[in-house]
C-alpha cells in the first residue's frame, strides 16, 4: 500500500521548537511542557477509563483532551507561520501532530476562508496510535474510535478558525478499513451535529463530579480561609508556620514584631493580624518610619498642639489617635530616631500618648505591630536602638520568610497575581506558560514577593491579550532555567542546542545563500585584510597555523581560478 506524499511546507520551524532538557527532567514544545510516554501506558489508562466509566464518558474525556491540546497548537501556529500564507499556517496542525507522534496526516482536500468562516477539510490518517492501542485491547470495532485525535482536529482547527469547526471520522482501521479519514466542517453545516457535540461538553457525570468537587473545595476554603486573607497566598510549611504565629497573636492584645527580609510581605501579615483579630472593624493605620523626615516623625505619630512650634497653626492627631481602637503598624522600626523611640515605649508601657507641644496626656487602646528589615539587636548593641523598647517589642517576634524558603508558594502567587494584574491592566491570559513558571520556580529571588509582583505585572503589560504570558514577556534575569538542552534534528536524533548566538549565526549565514566555499573566502580574505596582509596575525584571528591559513587560501584560488576558466 502506497501512502500518498503531502506537499508539507518544512517542518524546521516546528522541530527547533522541540527541546529535550533531560537533565531538568523536562520536554517542551515552545514554552509548554510535554511528555515522551508510552503509548501502551496511555493505552492502558484509556481501557482503564472505558472500562471504570463507560465507552460514552470515556469518549467524552479524551475527545476533551484531544481538543484541549489542539487549542494549544493553534495558539502555537498562529504565531510560529504569522505572516506566511495561512495553508502554511494551517498546516501546523497536522505537522505538529505528526511530530508528536500522534498520527501520519495527509490532507485530501483542504478549503478555508478565515473572513468568511469557510472551511472544509478531509483528511487521511495512517498510523493512528488511538486506532492500534484499541484495537489491541478490544478487538475489531463497528465504529470508529480515534477519539482523541479527533478531538484534537476539531480543537485546533476551532481554534485556528476562530469558530466551532467539528471534525468526524468517516471510516477508521479500527473498523477494517484501509486508513481513517476525516471531514471538518462548521458545526452548523452539520445535520447531526448534536450527536457528535455532546463529546466536546463538560459531560453531565463529569459535571456532577466537578460540582461535588466545588463543594467540598468551598467546603474546604471555609475551613482554609484563614490561608486566604486578601493578597496573602500560601500553603508552604514555612508560609503556614508563619501564618499559625499570626493567627494565634490575633486572638490577644500582644505586641507583634514582624522580621524578614525587604518585600517579603510583612505589612500583609500585619493586616491579616489586623483582620482576624477583634479590632477588624477598627482602623488599621500603617506608617513607613524610614519615609517620615526626622523632625516630623514625633507629630506625625503623636500629634501636635496648636502653636508647639513655628508652623503649628492648628492641633492635629497623630497616626496612633486615629489607630485607636484598632491597629498601628510601624515598618522599618529600626530607623526611628531615639527621641520618638521613647515616647514609644511610654505608649507600650503606658497606654498613653502626649501631642507635641500639649501638657495632656491622652488614654489610647491602639495595638503596635512592628517590622523590620534590620536586626534591632545589633541596632541595641551600637545604641541606635532602645534596648528597652526592644525587649517590649520582641514579645512576641515573628519572623516572615523569604520568597525562597515558600518555592511551593510560586505558582500559587504568581497565578493569584496574573489576575489581579490581569484585572487592573483590562488584560485575560490563559495563563503562565509552564516553562515561564519553570523559571520563575528556579529563581532566587532576592527581592522576595515585591519583585515577584513587579516582574508579573511587566509581564502583564508586554503579554497580549488573550495570549500567555511567557518567559519572554517577564525578566532578562530569569534564564531559562536549563542549562543544557538538546533538539531534534530532521533525521529524528537528538542533538544538543547550540547557544542562540551560534545558532543566529548559523541562521544568517544559511539564510545568506552562499556556499560553504564562498563563505570560508570571505572570511578567509577577511581576517588577512584586517591584520593588514599579515599572514601569521590573520592565521591567529581564525586560530588557524600560519601554513594551515597558506594551504587554505591557496586552494580557495585555485577553485575560483578553475571555475573562470
Ligand atoms: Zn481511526
Amino acid at each position: 500500500m502506497k501512502v500518498p506524499k503531502y506537499p508539507y511546507p518544512g517542518d524546521a520551524d516546528l522541530r527547533r521548537l522541540v527541546r529535550f532538557s533531560a537533565e531538568d527532567g523536562t520536554i517542551w514544545l515552545a514554552e509548554h511542557r510535554m511528555l515522551l510516554l508510552h503509548a501502551a501506558a496511555l493505552g492502558s489508562l484509556r481501557k482503564e477509563l472505558i472500562n471504570s466509566v463507560g465507552l460514552e464518558q470515556a469518549r467524552r474525556v479524551l475527545t476533551r483532551m484531544g481538543f484541549a491540546s489542539g487549542t494549544r497548537d493553534a495558539e502555537l501556529a498562529k504565531k510560529i507561520r504569522a505572516g506566511k500564507p495561512v495553508m502554511d499556517a494551517f498546516l501546523v496542525g497536522p505537522q505538529l501532530h505528526m511530530l508528536e507522534g500522534s498520527v501520519r496526516v495527509t490532507p485530501i482536500k483542504l478549503d478555508m476562508d478565515i473572513t468568511a468562516g469557510k472551511f472544509y477539510g478531509e483528511l487521511r490518517w495512517d498510523n493512528s496510535w488511538e486506532a492500534e492501542a484499541h484495537v489491541r485491547e478490544f478487538g475489531p470495532q463497528s465504529e470508529p474510535i480515534c477519539w482523541m485525535l479527533l478531538g484534537y482536529a476539531s480543537g485546533y482547527t476551532t481554534e485556528f478558525m476562530s469558530r466551532f469547526v467539528l471534525f468526524k471520522e468517516v471510516s477508521c482501521v479500527a473498523c477494517g478499513a484501509a486508513h481513517c479519514t476525516i471531514v471538518g466542517k462548521p458545526v452548523e453545516e452539520w445535520p447531526d451535529a448534536e450527536e457528535h457535540t455532546r463529546y466536546y461538553e463538560a459531560d453531565s457525570i463529569v459535571s456532577r463530579l466537578l460540582e461535588l468537587r466545588t463543594e467540598v473545595d468551598v467546603l474546604r476554603s471555609s475551613l482554609e480561609q484563614q490561608y486566604q486573607i486578601e493578597n496573602l497566598v500560601g500553603d508552604s510549611p514555612a508560609f503556614r508556620r508563619t501564618y499559625d504565629l499570626v493567627a494565634k497573636a490575633a486572638g490577644t492584645n500582644v505586641t507583634v514584631l514582624l522580621t524578614g527580609e525587604t518585600g517579603v510581605g510583612k505589612e500583609r501579615f500585619a493586616r491579616a493580624l489586623h483582620d482576624l483579630s477583634a479590632r477588624r472593624d477598627a482602623p488599621f493605620v500603617a506608617v513607613n518610619c524610614a519615609a517620615l523626615p526626622e523632625d516630623l516623625v514625633e507629630s506625625e505619630l503623636f500629634g501636635v498642639e496648636k502653636g508647639a512650634f513655628t508652623g503649628a497653626h492648628a492641633s492635629r492627631a497623630g497616626k496612633f489617635e486615629r489607630a485607636d481602637g484598632g491597629t498601628i503598624f510601624l515598618d522599618e522600626i529600626g530607623d526611628m530616631p531615639l527621641p520618638a523611640q521613647s515616647k514609644l515605649l511610654r505608649v507600650l508601657q503606658e497606654g498613653e500618648i502626649e501631642r507635641l507641644g500639649d501638657e495632656r496626656t491622652r488614654r489610647i487602646n491602639v495595638r503596635v505591630v512592628a517590622a523590620t528589615n534590620a536586626n534591632l539587636e545589633a541596632a541595641v548593641k551600637t545604641g541606635r536602638f532602645r534596648s528597652d523598647l526592644f525587649y517590649r517589642l520582641n514579645v512576641y517576634p515573628i519572623a516572615v520568610p523569604p520568597l525562597r524558603e515558600r518555592a511551593a508558594d510560586l505558582p500559587t502567587l504568581a497565578t493569584a497575581m496574573l489576575k489581579r494584574f490581569g484585572t487592573l491592566h483590562g488584560k485575560r491570559f490563559g495563563g503562565i506558560t509552564d516553562k515561564a513558571m519553570k523559571a520563575l520556580a528556579s529563581f532566587s529571588w532576592p527581592g522576595n514577593i515585591r519583585e515577584l509582583e513587579n516582574m508579573i505585572e511587566r509581564g502583564v503589560i508586554l503579554a497580549p491579550n488573550d495570549g500567555w504570558v511567557e518567559l519572554d514577556h517577564l525578566s532578562p534575569c530569569l534564564g531559562n532555567g536549563a542549562e543544557r538542552e538538546a533538539s531534534i534534528t530532521e533525521s529524528g536524533h537528538l542533538r544538543e542546542k547550540m547557544p542562540a548566538d551560534q545558532s543566529q549565526l548559523c541562521d544568517t549565514i544559511l539564510a545568506s545563500g552562499y556556499s560553504f566555499e564562498t563563505i570560508e573566502s570571505m572570511l578567509l580574505e577577511e581576517a588577512v585584510q584586517r591584520a593588514a596582509g599579515n599572514l601569521a596575525g590573520a592565521a591567529r584571528l581564525l586560530g588557524l597555523s600560519r601554513p594551515q591559513l597558506s594551504y587554505r587560501l591557496k586552494r580557495n584560488k585555485n577553485t575560483s581560478d578553475n571555475h573562470e576558466a
